[in-house]
């Protein structure tokens, strides 16, 4: 649905995006992820024809946003990250304003308005002028006007920016009903809402991609984590010696508990080697289990790592 290859974009000396390419299969619901000024809302406009990149190739559902931008922007709803509503328009005439932009045929647009509406729940509000209503009403708005015309794709730059935890909680909650039509990319800083939603995460810091996986594959490691009731003499070294074992290291120790974390090599399944060991030299196990990081602890090590 989405082929990106080596797309570049500067502003003057600022260099937005340096190299960037991935691809989105249709279903999918990514988030793209990363710090401010890190080239999410550069990238989107390229991906929605607003922008021309300087280098590289962008496509939607094979169609090129460079030429073929009006075909491609027809495969897209957008909701960008400052939806221009005309606050003095009520929801239903800026609704069918945006069916007649879309050119959705005039016996056609009441059943497509009629469909957004029941989608995005704003059926309490087709007279009410979009400038009367709350942040998260007005971003429904923005969610309705996007998916009038069916797209298959729909992008969305930072939908949750501020709304409150309950109204988060709502978007949330149509991002994922919507995603049973449409494949879904929409950018956040927000790590919890990349988790809560999401199928696959593409992290983007300083203009190129630093992570591209499924949200269940990026906190797999081979590391396992051990801790024993009380200090052994020769633990360390003895779980050294493990098949697949690179390096032990520890992590917390007191006279009552000690905690290791062993760094697996590829492929390495640790866990059942350290309780067959524990097992026949009697050692005080507490707790064994796979040392999976969160969306959070990625995140940070390639910030740190970035700076
Ligand atoms: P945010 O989360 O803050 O919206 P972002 O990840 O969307 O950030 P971009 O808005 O794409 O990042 O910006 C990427 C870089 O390009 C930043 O350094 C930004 O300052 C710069 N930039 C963006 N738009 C322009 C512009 N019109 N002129 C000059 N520099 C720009």
């Amino acid at each position: 649905m989405i082929h990106v290859k080596q797309v570049t974009k500067a502003y003057g000396d600022v260099q937005a995006l340096r190299g960037v390419s991935f691809d989105v299969a249709a279903g999918e619901i990514v988030g793209l992820l990363g710090p401010n000024g890190a080239g999410k809302t550069t990238l989107i406009k390229i991906l929605t024809g607003y922008l021309q990149p300087d280098d590289g190739e962008a496509s939607i559902d094979g169609l090129d946003v460079l030429t073929q931008t009006r075909a491609a922007q027809a495969r897209i709803g957008y909701l960008p990250e400052n939806a221009p509503l005309y606050p003095e328009l009520s929801v239903q005439t800026y609704l069918r304003m945006m069916a007649d932009l879309r050119n959705i045929p005039p016996d056609q647009q009441p059943a497509r308005i009629s469909a957004a509406v029941r989608a995005t729940a704003l059926g309490d509000y087709l007279t009410r002028p979009i400038g009367a209503l709350s942040k998260g009403l007005r971003q429904r708005v923005g969610l309705a006007q996007a998916i009038l015309h069916q797209p298959r794709l729909l992008i969305l730059d930072e939908p949750t920016v501020g709304l409150d935890p309950t109204q988060i909680v709502e978007i949330r909650h149509l991002i994922r009903r919507l995603s049973q039509h449409s494949t879904i990319l929409f950018s956040s800083h927000i790590l919890s809402e990349v988790e809560a939603v999401c199928d696959r995460v593409i992290i983007l810091m300083n203009g190129q991609i630093r992570a591209d996986a499924r949200l269940s594959e990026l906190g797999t490691t081979h590391n396992a984590i051990v801790v024993l009731q009380h200090p052994v003499n020769g633990v360390a070294e003895a779980l050294r010696g493990l098949k697949g074992v690179r390096q032990v290291e520890l992590l917390d120790g007191d006279s009552r508990r000690v905690t290791y974390r062993l760094h697996g090599a590829d492929n390495a399944d640790l866990c059942p080697l350290v309780f067959e060991a524990a097992r026949t030299m009697n050692w005080p196990l507490r707790e064994l289990r796979p040392d999976a990081r969160t969306l959070e602890s990625v995140f940070n090590e390639l910030a740190t790592h970035s700076a």
